[in-house]
């Protein structure tokens, strides 16, 4: 099972339920909707579309509505412009342009209305996440005069950058406001903020949804360097956070991203945050079928950084290969997953809280004894966030009958939502509503052993746990090891009995046994079994029946 998840950007080359369906079998976790480009009815059917694939695919999916913040950009032009080094051109608002027919061939029209007073002579201009560059030479009446040093091709709704301006826009700008009420009154599950600043930026929007009496999780997009410099500050009030390199790289230089890149994972994973990578992470996919070995390593590297989620942008949105890219990312991700990375240190985290001590109890009791799952049970999510951030090796199964949940639990780390729709609160019974039901899901085997976490008292049932469990699944149907029952073998000294409605079929007793007493069925099952005419050669020394995990295995001496 792969641990960290996978956000895709969905756009074009993405918005039919077919597709989307397609990407979530390929293993799609949260799908982001970009608030930067298209429009409400347009954003409204992908939800509804990303709901439907959901349904038809059987698999929860998170939506994250990405806001555009004070993102500054171009705005339409009817057809690519194509400033060359060396050339002046002049840059305003969209609404001003029929004031200067002068400029009427060399005008860059942006949406940004305080772009010109923002701006000062000499300042870099950067377009298009960098690839095109200019400097400002000066103003006049409301435009501003720019040289490029850095020509290129420029399309509608590309983004501009000023890194040497105090650009004066808030954080969360009237378009923001309205796409997220828009939004709230859609199926959504994430919202994240672009280019937050402060804690203060966060603590707006919590406010307001708070009002709204809202509960969604918020994402801050670090890329701005003020926002780095406040990241301990951030931590405190957001709940997720994304390493938005695209924007930070042209802001403060690429060559800085992959420090800054680890120094956020790294902070993040002690204040138990889930973090997200994101942009560029497979670019050449965009057009090609393969990815480079470099942004291979890219998607590899960020995952042994610690990063709990990794994105995909244009690559999903608009590229030629959605489906494939996904599954690469996803091949990527369980080989890196494959070596081994040191988890986040105990000694560094808080453990002062009982949910918190629960969950490191649940996850080394599942390491140690080698469950096969843990069953988180959660109707908040919250023990699913605290258990996911101390990377257990055990994949946990969040059960919950809350599909908003659910849905919060696509971004964590090593956990996947199991929604039971009905479950009677009153009438609740562990074994029939939930054990039951986690068994039928066909990916246990009798002898599996499951650790379960509750919050099971009068003050733990909301929001926390303060139990751990143990148990060994036996009474399953229809697989290997059940309705069997016994297995006996007897001679003159001894009676050997296995039990196989519990036998784990681990072969330890395989392993310890020199005269070969058990052996495997040779049928498809390969379940343990008695090699019965080998039964003579038994000298009683236990030992098998001590390595035996589920006591599955008794010998009876007769001379006893
Ligand atoms: P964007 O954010 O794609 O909305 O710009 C991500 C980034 O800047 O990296
Ligand atoms: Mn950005």
């Amino acid at each position: 099972m792969r641990r960290a998840k996978i956000l895709g950007t969905l756009g074009p080359s993405s918005n039919t339920i077919e597709k989307i369906a397609e990407l979530i079998d390929a293993g799609l976790n949260v799908a982001r909707v970009n608030m930067s480009h298209g429009t409400h009815e347009g954003h409204k059917e992908l939800i509804s579309n990303i709901r439907e694939a959901s349904k038809r695919t059987n698999k929860e999916i998170g939506i994250m509505i990405d806001l555009q913040g004070p993102k500054i950009r171009l705005d339409k032009v009817d057809k690519p412009l194509e400033p060359n080094e060396g050339e002046e051109w002049v840059i305003g608002q969209t609404k001003d342009k029929d004031k200067y027919p002068e400029y009427k061939d060399c005008y860059i029209p942006t949406i940004y209305d305080k772009l010109v007073d923002d701006c000062h002579d000499g300042a870099r201009i950067l377009f298009d996440d960098g690839l095109l560059q200019a400097t400002a030479v000066e103003r006049d009446r409301d435009v501003y005069k720019i040289k490029f040093t850095v020509g290129g091709i420029l399309k509608s709704n590309k983004g501009i950058n000023l890194p040497d301006c105090e650009v004066s826009a808030p954080a969360f700008t009237e378009k923001d406001k309205e796409d997220l009420l828009f939004a709230l009154g859609q199926d959504i599950d994430f919202v994240a903020l672009s280019f937050v600043r402060k804690a203060e930026d966060i603590l707006q929007v919590k406010t307001l949804l708070h009002k709204l009496k809202m509960n969604v999780p918020i994402v801050s997009k670090i890329e701005k360097p003020q926002a780095v410099d406040n990241l301990e500050e951030i931590l405190k009030v957001t709940d997720i956070v994304m390493v938005a390199r695209g924007d930070m790289g042209v802001e403060v230089g690429n060559h800085l991203v992959p420090a800054i890149q680890k120094h956020i994972i790294r902070l993040c994973n002690t204040r138990h945050v889930p973090v997200i990578t994101a942009t560029q992470m497979l670019e050449t996919m965009t057009e090609n079928p393969t990815p480079t070995r470099a942004e291979a390593s890219d998607v590899a590297n960020a995952i042994w950084d610690g990063t709990d989620i990794v994105m995909l942008s244009g690559e999903t949105a608009a590229g030629k290969h959605p489906v494939k890219v996904v599954k690469m990312m996803s091949n990527i991700i369980e080989e890196a997953e494959k070596s081994p990375k040191d988890r986040p240190l105990l000694r560094h985290m808080d453990l002062s809280n009982v949910n918190a001590s629960v969950m490191v109890a649940a996850s080394m009791i599942a390491e140690k004894i080698k469950a096969k799952r843990i069953l988180c049970v959660t109707e908040s999510g919250n023990s699913c966030r605290k258990i996911s951030m101390f990377r257990p090796l055990t994949p946990v199964l969040g059960i919950t009958n809350s599909i908003q949940t659910a849905r919060k639990m696509c971004m964590y780390w090593g956990v996947y939502p199991f929604y039971i729709h009905e479950f009677d609160e009153d009438n609740f019974d562990f074994q029939i509503d939930v054990l039951n039901k986690v068994k039928n899901d066909g990916s246990f085997h009798n002898g599996d052993k499951v650790v379960i976490t509750r919050g099971d008292g009068k003050f733990f049932s909301r929001g926390s746990s303060n139990s751990v469990k143990v148990e060994i699944l036996n009474d399953l149907p229809g697989v290997p090891g059940s309705g069997e029952g016994m297995e006996k073998a007897s001679d003159d000294k001894k009676d050997i009995h296995l039990d196989t409605s519990v036998c784990a079929s681990c072969n330890n007793c395989i392993s310890v046994c020199p005269h070969g007493i058990w052996t495997l069925t040779n049928d498809e099952s390969k379940r343990t079994t008695i090699a019965k005419d080998k039964i003579g050669a038994c000298t009683i020394d236990m030992e098998c029946v001590e390595k035996c995990p589920t006591g599955a295995i008794e010998i009876i001496s007769k001379f006893l």
